[in-house]
Parts: C-alpha cells; structure tokens; sequence
C-alpha cells in the first residue's frame, strides 16, 4: 500500500463535494460574494438551469489584479485573518473554499476591475478551465465591479454531472436560492435570466414599506396580506419580521424563512422553537409561512459548522430557543384568544 498526496485539483474535487451540490449552490456561494464585496445590484445570468452556464454580474468593490489568482485559490480568503476572527464573523463567506472548489469543477473565469484601480487601469479576468488548477491573467475592460462566468458545471466530474436534474428543477432551485438571498438583503437588487428572458426582478427597498412590498413579492402577497408583524427584543437578542397567522397555514414547508444576523439557516433549534409555539394551534399536518429574522451578538452563534454555512450552533441554544418560542407565541397571542372565543360560540 503506498500513501500518495491528491494533486491539487482532485483535492479541491473532493472538497467542491460538499460545496457545490448542483448549480444553485455554485449561485449561492457567488451571491454571498458579492454581497460581501457591498454590491448594490446583482445580475444572475443562467443558461439551461445553470448547467451550461451561471454568470453574476456585481458592481461591488472588485479585486485587483495581483489578487485574481489568489481568489481562485483555496483556503485564500480577504475576508478573516486570524483565529480570533472566527468568534464573530461579519461576513457570509470566509472559509476561502467557494472558488477554489468551483473552478476545480467547472470552466470559470473570473473578471474585475478593483474600485481602487485608477480609472484608465481595464478590469482584468482569471481564467481557470478546471483542468489542473492553472490560471490564465488576460485583460478584460469592464465597469467597476466583478463577473464570475461558470460554464459546464461537472463536466470533469461525471459521477456528479449524473445528479443533474431536469433544465425546470435545477432552475427552480436556483430561484429559491436567490430568494433567500434577497430576503436576506434588502438594499440589494437583483435580476434573474434564465435563457436570455428576465425571471425574476427583485428591487431594492429603500424603506420599511418598500420592504414589506418587497417580501410580499417575493414570498407571496397572499402571505403577506395575512401576516402577523412582530419585532421583540430582550437581553441583546432580537426577532422581527412577518408569521402567518392561525388561520392561514400551508401543508408544505416551503415559505418559512429564517436568518440570523443576515444568514439564511435551517436550523432545528429555531424550527422547533417557532413550531412549539404554533402547537396547539394548526391543525394536524399543517404549518405556518414566515420569514423571520434573528439579531443578536455574532460572537453568540458560530456559523463554522458546515461547507455550505447553512447550520449555526448557538452558545446558548436554550435561551435562544425560549426567547424566540415566547416571542412567536406572544405575537399570536390575540389570534388565541379569537380563536378561543370562536370555540365558545
Ligand atoms: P470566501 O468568500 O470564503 O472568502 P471565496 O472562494 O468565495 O472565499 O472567495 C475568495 C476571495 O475572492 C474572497 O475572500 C474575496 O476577497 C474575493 N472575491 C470573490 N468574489 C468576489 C466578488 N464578487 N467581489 C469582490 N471580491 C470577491
Ligand atoms: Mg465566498
């Protein structure tokens, strides 16, 4: 038996496994970039559900040429520095994987002009093929901002390309992705493409009424019209945003959002302490629609549990349980008692 060390790409193969399940993950980890780059408007461009080609156009404040490569490499990351940064992340991203993994399975070319180039320097792309990890420096005029061009995503990894689903699934995955992103960032706009037609526009809202509108039109207005708001804080912790009220439950799970501190999650602890307070009040098999937003001190949740960052672990995860199960119940609190008081009837 001989141990041998994986070439880079196979490594970087390995690791894209748990990056980038299918194409709306590859949008997932681009978005998140440009949102940590502070673009205000993101374009996704995506040919035959995503498979054939994911393009996102940022005007966030971009990398610099001498770093191009850098950014395709893996564990590389602007975004922490040292141990001490991992007790309080401020960004979505910082395990410096995303790309890295990407290219390793996917043509990608990644093209930016920095916001502090001088204005006559061209933006620059990185092109990678996905062949060995090699990355090719060739000018490309540009807007400030970035473009991440994915082509062909799995086409050297066929036992992966084979989980591809229909053109329809993989695109609608997609959309629910960039859902969840755009809820979790309202002063950003987005524009979906899919086949050369627009999907989806989501505007930016620049007040609380534009982004009550905004959620309505994303999650539905029907939910919306419906909806309970609710904004409870107690001891640095803080829950707000819009639950169904008892009367209007679904079957399926889908329209329940949660973030935390900006941070589209599933997680149990929250699901368990929304669905305790719901209890007695659905009927058997149904659930509730929300979107709800967690605030509370980052150095109180840690966000390094999976790839995907879709798990938090929280320190306290009872008192973070109690408190969002008391302040959901107290918001349906009214609803009880008319219900109640149709029962009496
Ligand atoms: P991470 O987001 O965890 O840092 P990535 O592999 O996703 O790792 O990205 C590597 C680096 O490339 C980031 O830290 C960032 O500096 C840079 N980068 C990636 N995408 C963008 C973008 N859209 N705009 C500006 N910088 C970006
Ligand atoms: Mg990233």
């Amino acid at each position: 038996m001989q141990i041998k060390k994986l070439s880079p790409l196979l490594a970087n193969q390995i690791a894209a496994g748990e990056v980038v399940e299918r194409p709306s993950s590859v949008v997932k980890e681009l978005l998140e970039n440009a949102i940590d780059a502070g673009a205000k408007r993101i374009q996704v461009d995506i040919e035959r559900g995503g498979a054939r080609l994911i393009r996102i156009t940022d005007d966030g404040h971009g990398i610099e040429r001498e770093q191009l490569e850098l950014a395709l490499a893996r564990h590389a990351t602007s975004k922490i520095t040292q141990t001490e940064d991992l007790k309080a992340i401020h960004t979505l991203g910082f395990r410096g994987e995303a790309l890295a993994s990407i290219s390793s399975v996917a043509k990608l070319t990644l093209s930016s002009k920095a916001q502090s180039a001088s204005d006559d320097s061209a933006g620059w792309s990185a092109i990678a093929q996905g062949q060995d990890m090699a990355v090719e420096i060739q000018p490309c005029p540009m807007p400030i901002g970035t473009i991440v061009e994915v082509r062909d995503l799995f086409f050297n990894t066929p036992a992966r390309r084979k989980f591809l689903r229909a053109e329809r699934t993989e695109y609608v995955h997609i959309e629910e992705t960039m859902k969840r992103v755009a809820l979790a960032s309202p002063t950003v706009a987005f524009t979906l493409k899919h086949n050369g037609k627009v999907t989806k526009r989501i505007p930016a809202a620049q007040s609380d009424e534009q982004q009550k509108q905004r959620i309505g039109a994303i999650v539905s207005n029907n939910f919306l019209r419906h909806a309970l708001h609710l904004d409870t804080a107690i001891d640095r912790l803080r829950l707000w945003g819009w639950l169904s009220s008892p009367e209007h439950h679904q079957n399926s799970n889908l329209s329940q959002y949660v973030f935390v501190n900006g941070r589209a999650v599933r997680d149990r602890t929250l699901n368990h302490a929304i669905k305790q307070a719901y209890q007695e009040l659905l009927p058997v098999g149904r659930v509730p629609a929300y979107v709800l937003y967690l605030e509370l001190d980052p150095e109180k949740v840690d966000v390094n549990v999976h790839p995907t960052k879709h798990e938090v672990r929280f320190s306290d995860a009872r008192q973070v349980h109690d408190f969002i199960s008391r302040a959901v119940a107290e918001a349906l609190e009214p609803q009880t008692e008319t219900l109640l008081a149709d029962d009496l009837l």
